[in-house]
Order: structure tokens, then sequence, then C-alpha cells
């Protein structure tokens, strides 16, 4: 088994969450098999000077969609483009996170099941890309999030969500989703920003289909997500036992307290509203409009989820307009710029936070012996400049180098 020594100028310890100098990892095979402060013994392995650099784990995107690229033309495609081409370009998607520095992902609802095949074809060796975490589709309501044509008559038949109207539907679509491959189940609790006809403040599930689907995914032992961002959707969801709020982006105080009761993780996806805004002369008005009412709440919200304790995961919902993959690191700036994260906090949010979110503790997010030996590195220390987390210099992953 091929053994690597990797030395490390500045190490980021996301378990005690300091900075550590002059750690030296030994990796052996996938694996990192010591981690200790000083030199070891490197007789017989590759040694990896990263002495003048920052090493922290590889860092986890708990939202994102593998199947888009921030194409403007995100919503028409879905009516023209066959789900192999969405194979195609989600293959070249995650590589692009992989070479950000992105080990592992959380896809949050892709068109056709190619999420699943990708995770598949990635742990398999078939092509390079993070560790995926997938929903394969999501579960929304007529109407709602994921029921985007409004042409009446119209049934989407390949969209990113399984349309259902009962208790039992949402019941039926949780079993299916988990039957064809699905680590975690994806439900649409409120209207959204980028899909047409719905408000973000409007719920989208009910509380009973919501509770229907988790029944499901609980009894499979399977984690939950909720796209949600008014108050009454955030609070369903709460109640009904998801894992995690995506966005959140029009909460209230009610919901930070019932999520902080119910240890529910917040991932707050800025990025995807900003960039919006960002581009707002070239996209629907109807997005624009729904993104900027949302981004100015957020900043506020976040500053007050902070103070709460809310748990926070990284997460970017990268694949939406003008936010594309290997792109998404801007999120660990705007985390400060609308939360008022302290560094180390954004850094934890990405690694042990996001593992912990995805159950994936005893794996990944941490750089300690018994884990993957998934590592990354950075030519300058974020605590100086918080930029350098999108100019990923190092990444190595299942103990395999790919950049650097
Ligand atoms: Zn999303």
């Amino acid at each position: 088994m091929s053994k690597k020594v990797i030395k490390c100028g500045k190490f980021f310890d996301s378990v005690n969450e300091c900075v550590k100098e002059n750690v030296t990892v030994v990796v052996e095979g996938n694996k990192i098999t010591e981690v200790c402060e000083g030199d070891v013994c490197c007789e017989g392995a590759e040694v990896i000077d990263l002495s003048d650099k920052f090493v922290m784990p590889g860092m986890i995107d708990t939202h994102m969609h593998i199947c888009m690229n921030g194409e403007p033309t995100a919503m028409s495609a879905m009516y023209t483009k066959r789900d192999a081409d969405y194979a195609f370009d989600a293959m070249i998607n995650a590589k692009a996170d992989l070479m950000a520095g992105f080990t592992t992902v959380r896809d949050e609802g892709c068109i056709g099941f190619v999420d699943i095949s990708l995770r598949d074809a990635i742990n398999a060796g078939k092509v390079p890309g993070p560790r995926m975490k997938v929903a394969g589709m999501g579960i929304g309501s007529t109407g709602g999030h994921g029921d985007n044509p409004l042409r009446p008559g119209t049934v989407m038949g390949g969209s990113l969500a399984q349309v259902v109207d009962s208790p039992d539907e949402a019941r039926k679509a949780a079993r299916h989703t988990i039957k064809y491959g699905a680590d975690h189940i994806k439900l649409m609790a409120t209207g959204g920003v980028m899909s047409v006809g719905d408000e973000p403040g409007a719920p989208d599930l009910t509380f009973e289909e919501m509770k229907a689907a988790l029944d499901i995914a609980n009894t499979h032992g399977k984690p939950s997500s909720a796209h949600a961002h008014g108050a009454l959707g955030i609070k369903w969801a709460v109640k009904a036992g998801i894992s995690s709020i995506e966005h959140g982006m029009m909460m209230d105080e009610e919901c930070m307290d019932l999520m902080v009761e119910h240890g529910t993780y917040l991932v707050p996806t800025i990025i995807a509203a900003y960039r919006i805004v960002e581009h707002g002369d070239k996209l629907p008005q109807e997005a624009v409009r729904k993104a900027k009412a949302c981004l100015e709440n957020h900043g506020r919200n976040l500053e007050m989820c902070r103070a709460k304790g809310v748990k926070i995961a990284f997460g970017t919902d990268t694949g939406t307009y003008y936010s594309s993959h290997g792109n998404q690191a801007y999120e660990f700036e705007l985390m400060q710029k609308y939360g008022n994260f302290t560094v180390t906090e954004t850094l934890v949010a990405a690694t042990k936070s996001a593992a912990d979110l995805l159950r994936m503790t005893k794996e990944v997010g941490s750089i300690e012996a018994g884990k993957y030996a998934d590592i990354v590195a950075f030519d300058e220390s974020p605590y100086d400049d918080i930029s350098t987390m999108c100019r990923c210099t190092f990444v190595m992953k299942d103990g395999v180098v790919y950049k650097g």
C-alpha cells in the first residue's frame, strides 16, 4: 500500500476548531493513518510538502445541483434536454467541484436520477468527482417549487421534483426515491425563486404530506432536507422532523427557536440569491424580484440564527442561475458579509458540521486517523484573506492527488 507523508505548514483542526502549525499527516491507501505535531519517519514514503500552505479537510457542499451549471436557460432547458445530456454535463460539473476542493457534496435534486448514477460511477472509479450523497428527485406539490409548467394540461416529465398532493402520494414518492438509490429525501416545503408561478413565502407541501414522506425516510434510516423560505413551511418541516432547512431566507424568530429545539440544521445558500440579484438584467424578472426580497431578509436572519445557536452547514445551491460548479467557495465570504460568521465558523460549517448533517462523521469532515484521506490546501490563510477559499491549490481525495 502506497504511503504518503504530508507536511502541513498551517493545519485547520476542525474537531477542536483551531489552527495548528507544523502538523504531519500520514496517508496509507485511501485512509489517514496518523496525524502528529512535528515530524515522523518518512522512510519508503512519498513526501508531499505543504509546509508553506494552509491545509484543511476536504470541503463539503451540502446543497448543489450536479446536473445544472448556472445557465440562464436552466429552467427552459428542462423541456428539451435528455437525461443523457444531463449526465454528461454532471460529469463535467463533478470534476469542477472536486478541483475547487469540494471532496464531498450533497445533490439536492437532479433530473432523471442522474445524480444516483453519477455517485455510483464516481465510487466505482469510472469518472473523477467528489463523494456524493444524493436526493434523486425531490418531492413537491402541484403548483409548488418542483412543478414548473404553467400551460394547462402539461405534465412535467423530467423535472427536479415529483408532484404529490396527499400523504399517500408523498409516502409513495419517498418509497420510489429510496427504491432507486437516493441517500436522503428532499422535500419542497415552500415556493421558490427560480420556479415560475409560486412564492417563496407560501407553503408547498402540507405538514401531513411532509410527515408521511419523513416516516418513510426514518424507517429506512435516511436523513432529509427541505427547500424552505417562508416561516410557516419551515415550522411544518421542522415539526415533521426534517434534518435540514435549505435557504430559510424568510424565516422568523419562532423558526429559529424551533430549529434550536429540534437540532435542525440551516443551509444558508446565500450565493444563490446573490448571483441572481447580481445578474438581474439578464434573468426572468419574477426570479430577480423574489431573490431580492429573500436576500434582504437573509443577512439579518443569519445574524440572529448565529446568535441563537442554530446549527449551520455550508451549502451553496450551485447550479442555479449564474452560480457555476467550482466557483461556489465565494459563499465563505458571503457568510461573513451577510451573517457576520467568523472564519472559523465558516470552515467548521464546511467540514465538521456538514459531515454531521450528512451522517458521515466517521468518514469525512476532519483530518484524523481512520478517516478518508480527503485533504485540500490553499497558498494563503483564509484568516488573512477569506477570498483565498476560491483559489484551492491542492486536492487529495481518497489518498489520490488530483491537483497540486
Ligand atoms: Zn437547490
